[in-house]
């Protein structure tokens, strides 16, 4: 993954958005924000991300549909998505990775989060 690398962050809460936004912005990533499944879709109409970070539990989807839904669809398929939970559940993290996640993060304290996300994005850029 070069920089300049389009990132679609799928969360409601404003907060984390923010902390994330800046954050890979810092690191010279395009950041797509969506804070619903539906917003999710129309960004994804209008350009194809590199990387999804998509929260679990978004107000409109079941996350596990959502991603099943990106991991069928053709144009969808390639994305690597991470997926983003508020729950540390080793269940969870099986399904996620089952439904063809690249990677499960959970929530921490916001300053852990964006190391987290950050080492994920270095990692990625560095099998690239
Ligand atoms: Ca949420």
């Amino acid at each position: 993954m070069s920089v300049g690398a389009r990132i679609l962050v799928a969360e409601d809460n404003e907060v984390l958005q923010r902390l994330v936004k800046r954050s890979f912005e810092r690191e010279g990533y395009i950041v797509m924000q969506a804070t619903s499944a539906a917003e999710m879709t129309s960004e994804l109409a209008k350009a194809t991300p590199d990387l999804i970070v998509l929260d679990v539990g978004l107000p409109d989807a079941d996350g596990r549909d959502l991603l099943s839904k990106l991991k069928k669809d053709p144009k969808t398929a390639a994305i690597p998505v991470i997926v983003w939970s508020g729950r540390d559940a080793e269940s969870d993290r099986r399904i996620a990775l089952d439904l063809g996640a690249e990677d499960y993060v959970e929530k921490g304290p916001a300053s852990e989060l964006v190391r987290k996300i950050e080492r994920l994005l270095l990692r990625l850029r560095m099998q690239a």
